[in-house]
């Protein structure tokens, strides 16, 4: 019998920012998850490797996952995958390639063999618990990329993943915009779930062929010249184009970087590109026997990263080969909201080694994967929803997208921007938004477990403004023996330090001659932290982290 019961579709991530992507739709207790990515961490969290979307909905309540539904392989919808299949096995749908680097990220945590991964083609219809889910063709800077409709009881969710209306894509993987015409047509969409990273842009985006020529043009006026190139390690087409470019100017090609080196070997297993490439591409090791005119290093690294190949090139420029001014640097990316300092310094080092570096909007050397709103606007008015959610973005570019579709006026009830921890209650009555309390930052620290906000808290405050440690020695009466020592680390840095501790250290001497009866040892604790507080901040200005060690004789 068909369920009555209202679907609900909870937003754990990506609506705030861009990364940790992550949907849960569920009816009753049983539920699909659309992505599961992750947010590389930001300036203000130390120490943390990776931001999650809060799983918590899941492991916290009695839901049934029934499957993760995989829109594309970027890993701000998959790179969660690992800590969320530990804590909630199920099975894992996604086109060929997007399961492929799904396999790598799960062997690397040794979690591949007790994985169900099923494969789907273009337009194939899988069952997901209570759901039916259909999965869309769409281009983005990626291949095999889709979009999801979901088929409830309440009406067809239709979310689009990322995309870009590419007319003209390289693989001639055309995005399915005719089933969406369909159903948004004969069917009806009630909800729909659409791709803001670009909605603040005016127009179209470019297609990625359009690429080839421009890229083409730097290549051919470049004599004497060895090319450097970095992009994105997943971006197979954009790596096909430069191949192509080399091939046709007698360019070898020298793949650099480990990503890079197995997605290349992906893409030539899944035919995206020609055997061909790899067979005549050179090592790293060879690269001195060539004239620079005769080499073109295809590398990772576009975003700063510091364990990547570019990282590596202008900072031990001796490492693999002599970089110098013989080299260009083309960055065929745009830099990542947060990666802006990195690639700054960079470009940098790179200028002062005397090598060139080529970067958007210098020259057309990128295009994104993502729609403008021409096609923004393609998409909505074909879909023609009775709800629309601005997803995937910034909130200013998820109300940008918010304000396209009610001046276009084709979502027949209401737009409803959300945000990380609201969710749509799709019933008879409606769409209802309210919040539903799981959409906080979840922390990854090294391999294991999650930090909390008291912990980040902690880090800022000792990477801003240090600790000074404060240790006295009481006997079992809670009087002080002998001195207090006193220690600082980051808190000042001058002569001063010597002079401010030892007046500390007098301080808290004094403390305990003044108590008339002797305290405990969680209050003379609080009593350090209070009264060494005071002082270092009267007289430095600072807020460091004390830290009393008491020792009990
Ligand atoms: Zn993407
Ligand atoms: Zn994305």
């Amino acid at each position: 019998m068909v369920s009555k019961d209202p679907v609900r579709v909870e937003f754990l991530g990506g609506l705030g920012e861009i990364g940790r992507n992550a949907a849960l739709i569920s009816q009753g207790g049983d539920a699909l998850l659309i992505d599961f990515g992750v947010m590389f961490p930001k300036a203000d969290m130390p120490g943390v490797d990776l931001v999650l979307p809060d799983f918590r909905a899941i492991s916290e309540r009695e839901i049934r996952l029934a499957g993760v539904v995989l829109t594309h392989g970027h890993e701000d919808h998959i790179g969660g995958l690992p800590y969320l299949l530990r804590e909630a096995p199920a099975p894992v749908y996604g086109s060929r390639l997007t399961i492929e680097l799904v396999s790598a990220r799960l062997k690397e945590h040794k979690l591949l063999a007790e994985s169900e991964l099923v494969v789907v083609e273009d337009y194939d219809t899988v069952s997901v618990g209570p759901f039916q889910v259909e999965f869309i063709p769409v281009t983005h800077s990626v291949p095999d990329a889709m979009s999801v409709a979901v088929y409830t009881s309440q009406g067809v969710i239709f979310h689009t993943g990322d995309f870009k209306i590419d007319s003209a894509p390289v693989d001639h993987r055309q995005m399915g915009l005719s089933r969406l015409a369909v159903l948004g047509r004969e069917r009806g969409i009630r909800l729909l779930l659409s791709d803001s990273t670009n909605a603040e842009e005016g127009g179209y985006t470019a297609s990625e062929s359009s690429l080839f020529p421009s890229l083409a043009e730097i290549f051919y006026s470049s004599p004497g010249q060895r090319i450097v190139i970095a992009c994105f390690a997943s971006h197979l087409h954009r790596i096909l184009q430069i191949t192509r470019i080399a091939e046709l100017v007698g360019r070898k090609v020298v793949f650099m970087g480990r990503s890079l080196k197995r997605n290349v070997s992906l893409g030539v297993d899944l035919g995206i590109i020609p055997m061909r490439v790899l067979d005549e591409s050179v090592e790293v090791e060879r690269i001195g026997s060539f004239d620079p005119e005769e080499v073109c290093v295809i590398a990772t690294g576009s975003q700063g990263e510091q364990a990547a190949v570019l990282h590596t090139l202008a900072f031990q420029p001796d490492r693999f080969f002599k970089i110098g001014e013989k080299d260009m640097v083309i960055f065929s990316s745009d830099v990542i909201p947060g990666n802006e300092s990195a690639v700054n310094r960079l470009i940098n080092q790179f200028a002062r080694l005397g090598v060139r570096s080529i970067y958007p909007p210098m020259k057309t050397v990128h295009a994104s994967g993502h729609a403008k709103r021409e096609e923004l606007a393609t998409v909505l008015s074909l879909a023609s929803p009775e709800f629309f959610v601005p997803v995937h973005g910034e909130y200013r570019q998820m109300s940008a997208h918010a304000e396209l579709a009610r001046k276009l006026g084709v979502v027949s009830g209401e737009v409803l921007v959300c945000q990380d921890g609201d969710e749509i209650v799709l019933s008879g009555a409606g769409a209802e938004r309210r919040p539903a309390g799981y959409g906080e930052y979840l922390y990854v620290d090294g391999v294991v477990g999650d930090v909390s906000r008291g912990l980040l808290r902690d880090r800022r405050v000792l990477s801003e403004d240090g600790v000074v440690v404060v240790a006295v020695t009481v006997d079992s009466a809670g009087v002080l023996q002998g001195a207090p020592e006193m220690l600082s680390i980051g808190w000042v840095h001058d002569e001063r330090e010597e002079e401010l501790l030892d007046e500390a250290g007098t301080l808290v001497t004094k403390l305990f001659e003044g108590l008339s009866q002797p305290l405990g040892q969680e209050e003379i604790r609080e009593e350090l932290k209070r009264r060494v507080g005071r002082f270092v901040r009267e007289r430095t200005k600072r807020r460091p982290m004390i830290v009393s060690l008491i020792t009990e004789v």
